[in-house]
């Protein structure tokens, strides 16, 4: 029983036997505004290598009318199990499928939504990993490519966008057709279908000869708040910057990008149709952080037109490099390309994408980069840290190790040689290595097939007089958690070390070193002779992947000053160290709290003063003693209402602190405060309290029993939204009684009613962290119910119930037994299980990190 599986050794005898030519889809969405299903028929043309043999092509499907293979019915009841059977192929198949599909609400296949503000129907197709064939039957495996032929029947007046060019649709009365030229040879993955009354935005990305249309598009009730000049000069630099540097014009006929709704990730690549989530289509006011974010997952998605569509992975086991290469193009061209908004985004880098990564590569179910997927359900659980960030930083590493330019000439050759084919690392690797001249078996060894993270830290000795006796790099093996796999290692790392001064209250670089560190000591006689800096800064300019440690003195120095660092990455490695220590428990949650409070104000990155407060919250709520985080919550709060009131009026900076307080306030003063803003009574001059900021603190209100059902069914009614319902959902699960905690529970795991959105809205609301005895009851039912989801329900909706609803604030070492006691009787499924436990890690590192915490008070 596969199931909706496939493995690796499935598509490889798959990919041996067939050569996929073209798929002709016909799809009828006539009837799309009723939902239930749609009529698919599917002409796919392919030639066998062994006349004879039987292979299978792959659908999900409520229904299979009609088989027909080469002119012969085959029986329909034979499609079982998400697949048909196609048996004694001959050299050269033409194999005809009329199926009935299903519309989804949980963002999988063919999504199907119904805007509130007007009443009209919104579709989209979602396919990574392997749901074209919740659409239509295909042979589901990156390395089958093919053209694909979209024919679309659909309501008239609708707008339908695929991969190709929309062309004029044809017929008359209430329903359309649009016949869409021929793609590439692409993968089903990548293929795409939005439909619906979309509105769009058009320009063109003109550059000599060659000319790209572009389109913006999103549902009419967010056209108000659309900034499609925004996103097509972002999307304009990204076309200049990729095209000189992959010496390879853009692929496809066209570029769309399309904000659709309910989508589940950030972004999805599909061939010159990329879809976006449509919270990026900002209807209130928003920080630079938030801009800056989108500007980025656009330039990804467009870097993967060539590394992903053009040139396609063989198989998901390099899913890494697919999404490293990406992400580190995203940084590395709004970091360098003209005119860029964002010119500090190795910052950004570091305060997010190093975060992530330094976070995921120390859970247990931690891997190489290099991951064994040997099925579809593990490349599911596997977009993860690893797999994005970690492996990003290790792209930037391999940058440095290479240079950029023998990095860029071997990507060059890379698409020259493998354009519309698929590819393995080795591929990559060989074009680089060519490029460069330098071996990088034992790089790729070290780097890509190894987990965990690396410890840099200085050594320093002082003679008598203070200057440097001795300096040495340490490195440390990773520490993997039990379990982990693979061997601990020593790595090879190019790193730069940066020495600063106090000037005037400013901490200035004084001088740079760069270097390669190999081995547990690497000493760096440079440095020998010379005044001690003020603060020695390891993996200056982040060119690495490690964590970082500070000397004594300059741990001292940095502590008092962070804020004083005068360029923003710097502060940003300091930051991350501060909070990987706190983690670790080599600082105390408090002690952070006192570094956040001291350091936060002077912090300009807007990015980085975000995360410093979801960083701070987490570190309250999760690693602080909890005879103490009442009055470490206290002082957080105060500190919030204080920087709210000081800040620049309209600035970024105002808006990020009313969301601070709005997470943690907790006085009659505070919430009275919240209130006062919500119903206009009170003002802090220049903070808009517009749509998204008044639900944030009607959130807090309802939470903390200031506002019930009246109030939140108001706000509703103010902004009766899809974003409005998903709102008031949580509202509702977030009020502290029993009654509303029973509601939220039953909506999400008794009924699968709630579509992706809303669920994810009452998880959240559901977890309070100022509700733990009202929540506690529900670990028990969370470990009897959890299997049963993860069996009945798709691959995203099971996936949030089980990350989002385990016991996570239960910091006890009752929360351990229990999960340790359903893992050894539940058996569950690797993908399952994996989830469970990176959970489970999470209150084992709480608990380590509450008992730092008590011992620090005690001192
Ligand atoms: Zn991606």
């Amino acid at each position: 029983m596969p199931g909706t599986n496939l493995t690796r050794e499935e598509a490889r005898i798959r990919a041996e036997l067939l050569r996929v030519d073209a798929y002709d889809i016909e799809l009828d969405l006539s009837a799309a505004r009723e939902g239930g299903t749609f009529r698919s028929t599917t002409v796919v043309r392919f030639s066998a290598t062994t006349p004879g043999a039987d292979s299978f092509i792959d659908l999900v499907a409520p229904s299979v009318e009609e088989i027909t293979l080469n002119g012969a019915p085959l029986d329909p009841a034979s499609f079982d199990d998400s697949r048909i059977p196609l048996p004694n192929l001959a050299a050269e198949n033409e194999l005809r499928v009329v199926a009935d599909c299903a519309y989804t609400n949980t963002g999988e296949g063919l999504h199907r939504f119904v805007d509130p503000v007007d009443g009209e129907t919104y579709l989209y197709t979602q396919f990574e990993v392997p749901d074209a064939r919740r659409v239509f039957a295909n042979f589901e495996q990156p390395d089958l490519k093919a053209s694909f032929t979209f024919t679309v029947t659909a309501p008239s007046g609708w707008v339908v966008v695929s991969n190709s060019p929309t062309p004029e649709p044809v017929g008359e009365g209430d329903t359309r057709v649009w016949k869409f030229e021929p793609t590439g040879r692409i993968s089903s993955y990548i293929t795409a279908l939005i439909a619906g009354p979309y509105v769009g935005v058009f320009d063109a990305y003109e550059n000599g000869g060659q000319r790209v249309p572009l389109g913006v598009y999103c549902r009419p009730s967010l056209r108000e708040f659309l900034d499609a000049e925004a996103i097509f000069a972002v999307t304009k630099q990204g076309f200049d910057y990729f095209q000189e540097k992959f010496d390879f014009p853009y692929p496809f006929a066209k570029y769309d990008q399309l904000f659709v709704p309910e989508f589940n990730a950030g972004a999805m690549e599909n061939a010159g149709a990329v879809t976006f989530r449509d919270q990026y289509v900002f209807r209130s006011k928003v920080t630079d952080a938030a801009y800056e974010a989108r500007a980025a997952t656009i330039l990804h998605e467009l870097a993967h037109m060539w590394f992903g569509n053009l040139v396609t992975m063989e198989w998901w086991n390099d899913l890494w490099l697919n999404e490293s290469f990406a992400t580190f193009a995203e940084a590395v061209c709004q970091a360098e390309a003209p005119g860029s908004r964002w010119p500090h985004s190795w910052t950004t880098f570091a305060n997010q994408m190093k975060t992530w990564a330094y976070r995921q590569d120390q859970l247990p179910s931690t891997h190489p980069i290099m991951a064994e997927i040997n099925d579809l359900e593990d490349v599911q659980v596997n977009f993860d840290g690893i797999t994005y960030a970690k492996g990003a930083s290790v792209l930037k590493q391999l940058v440095a190790y290479v240079g950029q330019d023998a990095f860029f000439q071997g990507v060059q050759a890379y698409f020259k040689r493998h354009a519309w084919g698929n590819t393995r690392l080795g591929d990559l690797l060989g074009a680089l290595e060519e490029a460069s001249g330098r071996d990088l078996k034992a790089w790729s060894k070290a780097w890509l097939e190894t987990a965990g993270i690396n410890v840099l830290r200085p050594s320093i000795t002082l003679n008598t007089d203070g200057e440097i006796e001795s300096f040495a790099v340490l490195q440390e093996a990773p520490a993997l958690p039990a379990g982990a796999k693979g061997e601990a290692v020593l790595r090879p790392h190019r790193i730069a070390i940066g020495l600063y001064e106090l000037v005037d209250g400013s901490l200035v670089r004084t001088e740079r070193i760069e270097l390669d560190v190999d081995g547990p000591r690497t000493e760096v006689p440079q440095l020998v002779g010379r005044h001690r800096p003020a603060v020695v800064l390891l993996n200056d300019d982040d060119l690495s992947y490690a964590k970082i440690r500070l000397d004594e003195d300059s741990m001292a120095v940095v502590t008092e000053n962070l804020g004083g660092f005068t360029e923003s990455l710097p502060r940003a490695l300091c930051w991350a160290s501060a909070w990987d220590m706190t983690r670790d428990g080599e600082l105390a949650a408090r002690d952070y709290l006192s570094l956040a409070l001291s350091g936060v104000g002077r912090e300009t990155d807007i990015g980085v003063v975000q995360s410093v407060q979801r960083q701070v919250k987490l570190a309250l709520d999760a690693y602080t003693d909890p005879d103490w985080r009442e009055q470490g919550l206290a002082r957080w709060a105060a500190a919030a209402e204080e920087h709210l009131r000081a800040a620049e009026p309209g600035s970024d900076h105002q808006l990020a602190w009313a969301r601070a307080l709005a997470a943690v306030a907790r006085t009659d003063g505070q919430l009275g405060l919240l209130a006062g803003l919500l119903d206009g009574s009170v003002e802090v001059k220049g903070l808009a309290v517009d749509t998204e900021l008044r639900w944030t603190l009607l959130a807090r209100l309802a939470a903390t029993g200031r506002a019930d059902e009246a109030e939140i069914a108001a706000e509703l009614e103010r902004d009766n939204t899809a974003a409005g319902q998903e709102h008031a959902a949580s509202c509702r699960a977030a009020r502290p009684t029993a009654e509303a905690k029973a509601e939220s529970w039953a909506a999400v795991v008794e009924s699968d009613k709630l579509t992706n959105y809303v669920q994810e809205a009452v998880i959240a609301g559901f977890q309070q962290s100022d509700q733990r005895e009202l929540l506690a009851p529900y670990a028990e039912k969370y470990f009897a119910a959890v299997k049963g989801i993860w069996e009945t329900r798709s691959h995203e909706i099971s996936q949030q119930i089980i990350v989002g609803l385990y016991p996570a604030l239960q910091v006890t070492e009752a929360t351990l037994e229990a999960t340790d006691a359903w893992l050894a009787s539940a058996d569950p499924a690797p993908a399952l299980r994996r989830q469970v436990v990176e959970a489970r890690a999470g209150v084992e590192r709480a608990l380590k990190a509450q008992a730092v915490d008590r011992a620090a008070g005690a001192r």
